[in-house]
């Protein structure tokens, strides 16, 4: 279908785009990459009046990689893959970016626009809940900055205001021990189930332990007691089932063409134990 008619916006700075999303309110949308709009819009599920395009503003791209790594809101999944720092600093990013659909879409889909959607199989979110990033919002009242663990609250539903723009997200370097592994019915496709996982290590024994799973909820999902689970132990396969059962109580997934509720319970605990079994290695 074509979508409905709308007015192009092209603003060219932050503060032009804040003015047009407070000028237009909830008429107005803002389109990033569009790999996840532009659909919604064809099918008419949105039928925003005012499309501010965020490409022409050039203060949203780019990658800093310090303590604190720090990716701009327009950056492509595709710039993620090939950032020679980011590889370094926070290799999880790669590994995670590199399962994201197909490179048609990762060419155009943007950091900020995976995150902001709100949509549980986007792969992005749980990993920035696995990497305890911060969202930087800016709106008309100002800069202020949300936890991803904080950010996500129902589907397509998150704690950005309507008139907010996500500008960033920042995470401090993670440890060596990480792992995203991904289960899906066919290249392109959303996870059925995907884990996330970060691990610190000091004389064969986990000091830190992150998990957070992607499409198993309506929301992504941090198991802080998963996490809990691997500290303190050699992450053999006691801890290693402790933490899949401790994910389990987390997350809550529902039947869908990706298979009933047992199946992705399993998929979600085969991942889970597999993400671990690699993070381990590497940690
Ligand atoms: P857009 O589509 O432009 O925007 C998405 C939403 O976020 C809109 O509501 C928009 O208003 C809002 N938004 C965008 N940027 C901002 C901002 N800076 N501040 C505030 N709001 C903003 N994703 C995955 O993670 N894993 C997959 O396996 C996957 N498979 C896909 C397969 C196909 C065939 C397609 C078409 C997409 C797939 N995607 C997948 C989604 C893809 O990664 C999208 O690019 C991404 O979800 C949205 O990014 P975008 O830049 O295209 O955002």
């Amino acid at each position: 279908m074509i979508p409905a008619q709308f007015e192009y916006h092209r603003p060219d700075s932050v503060a032009a785009a804040v003015d047009l999303m407070r000028e237009h309110g909830d008429e107005g949308r803002v389109v990033a990459g569009g790999h996840s709009l532009i659909p919604m819009m064809k099918l008419r599920m949105a039928a925003p009046e005012h499309l501010i395009d965020l490409q022409g503003i050039a203060d949203l791209k780019g990658i800093e990689v310090g303590e604190t790594i720090r990716i701009g809101a327009m950056t492509t999944q595709s710039e993620m893959l090939i950032h020679t720092g980011l590889a370094d600093a926070a290799p999880i990013l790669l590994e995670a970016a590199r399962q994201i659909a197909d490179p048609q879409v990762r060419n155009l889909g943007t950091v900020g626009g995976n995150v902001a959607n709100g949509d549980p199989g986007n792969d992005l979110p749980a990993l920035m809940m696995c990497l305890d990033a911060r969202f930087t919002l800016v709106g008309p009242d100002g800069t202020r900055e949300v936890a991803a663990r904080d950010f996500y609250e129902a589907p397509y539903v998150t704690a950005r205001e309507e008139e907010e723009l996500l500008t960033a997200v920042s995470f401090a370097a993670p440890p060596r021990g990480h792992a995203y592994e991904k289960q899906k019915r066919k290249i392109g496709d959303y996870a059925t189930a995907a884990a996330a996982v970060l691990i610190g290590a000091e004389d064969g024994r986990v000091v830190s332990a992150s998990v957070a799973m992607t499409n198993v909820a309506d929301v992504p999902v941090h198991s802080t007691a998963a996490g809990e689970a691997l500290i303190g132990t050699a992450c053999g396969e006691d801890a290693v089932q402790a933490a899949v059962a401790a994910m389990q109580g987390d997350i809550d997934p529902v039947e869908d063409n990706r298979g009933p509720v047992e199946f992705k319970r399993h998929v979600a605990g085969v991942i889970l134990a597999r993400a671990i079994a690699r993070a381990w290695d590497r940690a």
